[in-house]
């Protein structure tokens, strides 16, 4: 078996109190992430009674901040997207919590120099070209892979705007369906001191979940739910909005009787997005200003990109793609060879001398953790209703919440968020109505 994955050891920052779960709750969510914080403070304010069940022993899934050398630093999510549609971020000012704008100004490397105010005015235009084109191309009837879209004119950006594409797609654009594309508006991003990780546990105070809790499918038989818990035990609700990531749902998890074949083939169409941090504290970095984008082209290695000065501090992403993670784990190189790896990179650019002060605290994999296998959902080319397809409720008792399902804003905590709302007051309207069936004797 596969030790766990390096980042699930560091502790997070906030661990909220949480209240025990009822015996017999209206509702289970199954997962205390982004959606299932979402439902479950949605489901109460609607006045039903609810458990959430967590396999992990924290709440924030894939969104959890930590702490290292003195300073909050998130492990999976970081960027708040999509600000005029992000609920987390309206939530977040309705909060006074303490948000920033995210620079728009990136760092642009070529080979072992800063690129020329020409060369980073030409890779901008590059990249505006590209998103028109693909955009334009995403509302054509047909669908196929958006790397058949990316222009052919863009000169020496062209490798570097596909690079980064995949890094943010979580898949190499070959792998990305067309008709995805539009739903994902990553302009207008926030970042929140403290950490994303942090905020999101801040949501889950008071609520009623069971940490330390796997669930291994659920009977929905009868009239109402029953889920069953690793350690043998069961919880019977009336309805359940299940947020458990997909590649788990594809690989780990039951439903008894199986699900119609239209959602079952809309779980197991989805891919895993891969999308990891290498965090750096390197004070002596070349690059200045705080929370800039910065590509690092021109060299052997093709780093998909870096967020440098992390919140003003010393430390800094090193991201790594599908391609480079795909490498790594052909080789059976665990987390010191993404460090390897990083270092090799930077040296090649920056000179061996600038790395002396370099340190590498932390490496993720959340492809490798069993209650992820993975960063986000990715759409293949032909499988775009699938987002669609999830928000649709099972034999009106089964609803799923989560990043996959989003449409406008993919693959984000803001979207899960979203999703975990949505499904809470279908669930409730659903079971405030009179003609819902009664509770699933326990
Ligand atoms: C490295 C990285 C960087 C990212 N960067 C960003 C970013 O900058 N901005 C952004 O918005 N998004 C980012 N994301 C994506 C974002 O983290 C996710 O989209 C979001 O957190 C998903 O929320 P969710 O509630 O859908 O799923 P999750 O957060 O995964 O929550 C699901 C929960 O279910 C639990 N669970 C799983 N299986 C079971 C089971 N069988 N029984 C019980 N519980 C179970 C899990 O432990 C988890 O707590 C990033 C992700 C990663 C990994």
């Amino acid at each position: 078996m596969r030790p766990a994955p390096e980042h699930a050891r560091f502790r997070p920052t906030v661990a909220p109190r949480v209240s025990p779960v009822p015996a017999a709750p209206d509702v289970v969510v199954i997962g205390a992430g982004a959606a299932g914080i979402a439902s479950a403070r949605r489901l109460i304010e609607r006045g039903l009674s609810v458990a959430v069940l967590e396999a992990r022993d924290r709440v924030g899934g894939r969104a959890v901040t930590t702490q290292l050398r003195g300073h909050a630093i998130d492990l999976g999510a970081h960027w708040m997207h999509a600000g005029p549609i992000n609920p987390l971020i309206a939530l977040a000012r309705s909060r006074g919590e303490p948000l920033r704008r995210a620079a728009q100004h990136e760092h642009l490397w070529i080979g072992r120099r800063p690129a020329r105010a020409d060369e980073e005015a030409a890779f901008s235009r590059a990249f505006d070209v590209a998103d028109r084109a693909i955009t334009g191309a995403a509302s054509r009837a047909q669908d196929g892979p958006a790397a058949g879209a990316l222009p052919r004119h863009l000169g020496p950006w062209r490798e570097r705007i596909a690079g980064v594409h995949a890094l943010v797609s979580g898949r190499p654009l070959e792998e990305v369906s067309l008709h995805d594309w539009p739903s994902m508006e990553y302009g207008d991003n926030f970042f929140i001191a403290g950490g994303y990780g942090a905020y999101l546990a801040r949501l889950a105070l008071e609520l009623p979940i069971r940490l330390g809790c796997p669930v291994t499918g659920l009977d929905w038989s009868g009239p109402g739910v029953r889920v069953q818990l690793a350690d043998g035990g069961q919880l019977a609700a009336r309805a359940v909005i299940v947020t458990v990531p997909m590649p788990v749902l594809q690989a780990a998890f039951r439903f008894d009787p199986p699900l119609p074949e239209r959602t079952r083939a809309a779980i197991d169409g989805f891919l895993s997005g891969i999308y990891e941090h290498v965090v750096l504290h390197w004070p002596s970095a070349p690059f200045h200003g705080r929370d800039r984008l910065a590509s690092v082209v021109g060299g052997r290695h093709k780093p998909p990109g870096m967020l440098t000065r992390i919140d003003g501090t010393p430390f800094h992403y090193f991201e790594l793609d599908t391609a480079l993670t795909r490498a790594l784990d052909a080789a059976g190189a665990g987390p010191d060879g993404a460090r390897r790896l990083a270092r090799a990179v930077l040296a090649e650019h920056f000179g061996r001398a600038a790395l002396a002060d370099l340190a590498i605290p932390a490496v993720t994999a959340w492809r490798h953790d069993p209650w992820s296998r993975g960063s986000w959902a990715v759409v293949p080319p032909g499988h775009a209703a699938a987002r669609a397809t999830l928000q649709e409720p099972v034999g009106e008792r089964i609803w799923f919440a989560g990043e996959a399902n989003s449409r406008a804003q993919w693959g984000t905590a803001g979207g899960a968020y979203e999703e975990g709302q949505r499904a809470a007051d279908r669930v409730a309207d659903r079971l405030t109505d009179d003609r819902a069936p009664l509770r699933a004797s326990a």
